[in-house]
């Protein structure tokens, strides 16, 4: 048994994890980084990465197979599924083989195993056999979410899957039905649905996308009807049963029994904090099992030189947000003071076309009671929207009535991604609509947009009546 005494021990290397070691190395520190599973965590190994990839795929594929109206036919299109998933994992290798690559050259030392807290002060991990024990000045656990599921009969038959499990398999189904119409549910109704399988989509509440203001995620279903998902909202499966025809899933809506059949079944009913392994009752932190542990804006726990970071910290489930909270405690290990700020983290949904949001939402000013301008830019008023096919899209834009300052963002329409940042801009940095009016935008962008909405707040914009 090695005792090992590093000035920084990060237990778990997703984008939380390997962000903190990488920023902390290259700040002089002597780090170790534990995972027992992957390198790059949930993110670039079954998450954000893998399932962009399929939205790529099944985007070019329904390109491809919609090309007429643009002169453009192709015969025979096929979808090899198997290569569809060989493609994506090359993508994740890859990006992985990058971070090792990063990792190593900054000196972190890696170690391949699942650490667990002897006490407050020790750490117990072992690689190929070998046992160390961690005493590091600082430790930041950043061990990542996990699956939940439903207890209910037929979740674990052959054939229904998780958001995990179902990135790995090669083929295409006839039909799927989906679990649960939030983010990660309705990615996959839209990823399946575009390469031509049936897709049926359940959810528990009484609409889909409950984190997304009303009238976008309304808007959605429009788009989710015309690629033939079928959405049951108000529904609750009770059992999942074998049936010559496929999976017959039972489900109660208003009080009746309704039954679907599908060849595939997805459970995407959300993601819980992952202390597993880590020994935490050895410890005097604070945390809880459904909650995660528990955190202050510093990312500092209620044990000195102890920090936690990421999903494991149940905030906010999303990469950006763990790496950022990486850089705040590793700053924080340094001396410094940086704090958290979740007001304005961006957020996307990569459905077709995807929705991103920043800032508050006109629902969230009407709860806080913030009065309010705000204007809605249609897409149609934008050319390279035109071009893209997304003129149905459109931008809400929110700004503090009495201060001035843009609060908000909403956007629905083609690279509502990358719109997003623009906006995240501006209202981080407390800018109003004269700053952006004076910010020239290329042509033809789907950036002008961002011009154009600031001009329409003030009745002023050009290409469409506001
Ligand atoms: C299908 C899907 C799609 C998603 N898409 C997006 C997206 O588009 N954009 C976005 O921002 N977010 C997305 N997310 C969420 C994103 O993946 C997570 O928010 C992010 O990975 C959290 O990072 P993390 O570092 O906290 O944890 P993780 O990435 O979960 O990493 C935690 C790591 O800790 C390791 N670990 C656990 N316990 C131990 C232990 N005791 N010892 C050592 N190692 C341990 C695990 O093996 C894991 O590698 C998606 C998630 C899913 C499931």
């Amino acid at each position: 048994m090695s005792t090992l005494k590093p000035e920084v021990l990060i237990i778990g290397a997703g984008p939380g994890g390997y962000v903190a070691a990488i920023y902390a190395a290259k700040k002089g520190k002597s780090v170790i980084l534990l995972d027992g599973k992957w390198i790059g965590g949930t993110c670039l190994n079954e998450g954000c990465i893998p399932t962009k990839a399929l939205v790529k795929s099944s985007e070019l594929y329904s390109d491809l197979i919609n090309g007429e109206k643009h002169g453009i036919s192709a015969k025979d299109i096929k979808i090899d599924f198997e290569k569809v998933i060989d493609n994506k994992n090359q993508i994740t290798e890859k990006l992985v083989s990058g971070i090792k690559f990063l990792l190593n050259r900054y000196g972190v030392k890696v170690i391949e195993g699942y650490g667990t807290f002897l006490n407050d002060k020790q750490v117990k991990v072992s690689e190929n056999e070998e046992d160390y024990i961690i005493e590091a000045k600082n430790i930041i656990i950043a061990t990542g979410s996990k699956t939940k599921h439903l207890p209910i009969k037929g979740i674990n038959l052959k054939n229904v899957f998780d958001s995990g499990s179902i990135l790995n398999n090669t083929k295409l189904p006839s039909s799927l039905t989906v679990i649960g119409g939030g983010i990660i549910g309705m990615e996959f109704a839209f990823i399946y649905a575009q390469l031509g399988v049936k897709v049926n989509v359940i959810e528990f509440l009484p609409r889909i996308l409950p984190t997304v203001e009303k009238d976008v995620a309304l808007r959605l279903v429009r788009f989710a009807k015309q690629l033939d998902i079928d959405i049951y909202t108000s529904s609750a499966v009770e059992k999942i049963e074998e049936s010559a025809e496929g999976l017959k899933i039972v489900y109660k809506r208003k009080d009746k029994q309704e039954e679907l059949i599908s060849e595939y079944v997805l459970e995407a009913v959300g993601r819980g904090p992952n202390i597993d392994k880590l020994g935490l009752e050895n410890t005097g932190l604070e945390y809880d099992e459904r909650k995660g542990v528990s955190v202050d804006s510093h990312m500092r726990t209620n044990i000195e030189n102890i920090y936690a970071i990421g999903d494991v910290t149940n905030i906010i489930q999303l990469a950006h947000v763990a790496s950022h909270q990486a850089i705040v405690a590793i700053d924080n290990i340094n001396g410094g003071k940086k704090e958290m700020n979740y007001d304005i983290i961006p957020s996307v949904i990569f459905t077709n076309p995807p929705i991103a949001t920043v800032g508050l939402t006109e629902e969230a000013c009407k709860e806080k009671g913030i009065e309010i301008e705000m204007v809605k830019t249609p897409f149609s008023a934008n050319g390279k929207a035109l071009i893209l096919e997304s003129e149905t899209g459109f931008i809400k834009l929110i700004r503090d009535k009495l201060t001035k300052k843009l609060i908000g963002a909403t956007i629905f329409g083609k690279e509502a991604e990358n719109l997003v940042a623009s906006y995240g801009i501006a209202i981080s940095n407390k800018l109003d609509a004269e700053q952006i009016k004076e910010t020239v935008f290329a042509h033809p962008t789907i950036q002008e947009l961002v011009h154009e909405s600031v001009l329409g707040l003030d009745k002023e914009a050009i290409h469409f009546v506001d």
